[in-house]
């Protein structure tokens, strides 16, 4: 037997991988990793195929899709390997997932200094797309450093001050420059795990922006938009704003005595794949009136993190309501000087196909200096709407839409993205050549590789193959020659 066919031999079979979009679907060889003697063992033994490091697969794309190669799903390393409580870094491998993180520390008074809509995804995973939240700042803002696995076997820490190249190029990196073998991370410390709430209705685009300037950068916020709204209405929406509350600010007894639970809440799955026609404009249109008319001018109240933070947590698969084809979620940046204008203007044209979003978000980012080659978070506006596949139609809507964002600077977010072309996306991100040159340095090989990469030219194109995508459709595939 030869060593080819020996590795082949003892290969798990291929099986289906996908984004949380499950749109497009691909079909890799995945390993559940545990240690880093497996790890480095792939790495030696992989025989020209090339791998990729995957978390809990809550990117919506295909950025942790790896076809006809090999996946490395780095869940099962999920051990805390050290806590400095001075400074409230932690050190965890990087299979932990956020709500891990939580449910240790929130009793101990630590939180995530910033953390997704969802607390399923690895930290792994949240460092390679350099996730965002309700909070001001990117996740890289609080990275100490990272341990990393680098395609010649070298293990390797990086930070903002150590190799900081390779560190800048990760954070945001999508995984292509190297395994994240564990993370240490900063946390913020935390009174109570309750949050002071103000949800404010505002009637209009002008008005959510106004409320936005109002903000402080210390407030975490986001609001909800009806993106069906047209018109004077165009852009009302609901801004949903927080700050941790003090322990004295607690006005309950329990809470004062108790103010740092953990939140355990009861899940609803949804069982199968929805009809498409239960998402459809039309009962958008209905939730939208009803959560927006029933809303009063201002609620204040406090809400334990878990409501703040996560209310799609409480829909377990909630993806399966878009359909068998799945869904996409069109997420985009336009900088400050021009936000309200391209912000208005992709949103009247979202709004005349009547293509109804029902998670619609928008969120300022102020001044922040995020210096990931890669990574979405720089100042301004962005909004964020999920559209099933269904027969495909939306994927030109799309198109159009990024010629828009592109024309006023923009920018698409890569953990949500399945379907932008390369040159669009060389477009929006400037420092793509800066990137790549590291990139060619730590993996000149392009040991690690990825779907997105693919399809982004992130590595040169080798050859191009022929994919058939689950719509049946048969698109060209840059990809390395097999
Ligand atoms: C409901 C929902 C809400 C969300 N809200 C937000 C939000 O508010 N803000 C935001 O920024 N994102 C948001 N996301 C996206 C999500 O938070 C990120 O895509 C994410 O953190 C993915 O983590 P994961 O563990 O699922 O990684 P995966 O999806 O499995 O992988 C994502 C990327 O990380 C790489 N990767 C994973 N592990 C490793 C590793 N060990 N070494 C090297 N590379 C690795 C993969 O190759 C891939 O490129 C949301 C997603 C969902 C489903």
């Amino acid at each position: 037997m030869s060593a080819e066919e020996r590795i082949n031999s003892q290969c798990p079979p291929k099986q289906r991988v996908e984004g949380w979009g499950r749109f497009p679907v691909s079909q890799a060889q995945v390993y559940s990793v545990q240690t880093e003697s497996e790890i480095f063992r792939l790495l030696a033994t992989r025989q020209g195929r090339q791998l990729l490091g995957r978390g809990a697969g809550r990117a919506y794309g295909d950025a942790a899709c790896n076809q006809d190669n090999w996946c490395l799903d780095f869940t099962p390393c999920n051990r805390f390997l050290g806590f400095d409580a001075k400074r409230g870094i932690v050190h965890a491998e990087a299979g932990v997932t956020l709500e891990q993180v939580i449910e240790y520390f929130v009793p101990r008074g630590w939180f995530l200094p910033v953390t997704p809509g969802t607390k399923y995804p690895t930290l792994g995973g949240s460092v390679a797309c350099d996730v965002h939240g309700k909070s001001h700042y990117n996740l890289a803002h609080f990275i100490e450093c990272l341990h990393m696995l680098l395609a010649d076997g070298s293990r390797v820490i990086c930070s903002a001050k150590e190799r900081s190249e390779l560190f800048w190029a990760t954070v945001g990196g999508m995984g292509l420059t190297g395994l994240i073998l564990s993370v240490e991370l900063r946390l913020m410390p935390i009174e109570s795990s309750y949050v002071n709430y103000a949800g404010i209705k505002a009637k209009n685009l002008e008005d959510i922006f106004r409320l936005f300037e109002e903000t402080a950068d210390e407030d975490m916020s986001v609001a909800w938009i009806d993106c069906l709204a047209k018109g004077r209405n165009l852009g009302r929406s609901i801004m949903m704003r927080g700050q941790f509350a003090k322990k004295e600010e607690l006005k309950t007894s329990d809470r004062r005595q108790q103010p740092l639970p953990v939140i355990h809440k009861p899940k609803v799955t949804i069982p199968f794949d929805f009809p498409e026609m239960v998402l459809n404009p039309l009962s958008m249109w209905g939730f939208n009136q009803l959560y927006y008319g029933k809303h009063p001018r201002l609620i204040k109240t406090v809400v334990d993190y878990d409501t703040f933070f996560y209310p799609l947590d409480s829909f377990l698969k909630w993806n399966r309501g878009y359909g068998k084809n799945g869904m996409l979620q069109y997420q985009f940046l336009i900088p400050p000087k021009v936000s309200f204008e391209g912000i208005k203007q992709v949103l009247e044209a979202i709004s005349s196909t009547g293509k109804a979003s029902f998670l619609a978000v928008l969120k300022k980012f102020g001044n922040l200096k995020n210096k990931g080659m890669l990574s979405f978070p720089t100042p301004g506006y962005f909004l964020a709407l999920d559209f099933p596949v269904k027969n495909g139609e939306i994927l030109k809507h799309m198109e159009k839409w990024d010629e828009m964002v592109l024309k006023y600077g923009g920018r698409l977010y890569l953990a949500k993205d399945s379907r932008m072309r390369a040159e669009t996306f060389a477009a929006m991100y400037p420092r793509l050549k800066e990137w790549k040159a590291v990139k060619a340095k730590v993996d000149p090989n392009n040991v690690f590789c990825s779907d997105m990469a693919r399809r982004l030219d992130l590595i040169p194109k080798t050859t191009r193959g022929i994919k058939k995508t689950r719509l049946g459709k048969r698109v060209k595939k840059t990809g390395p020659k097999k």
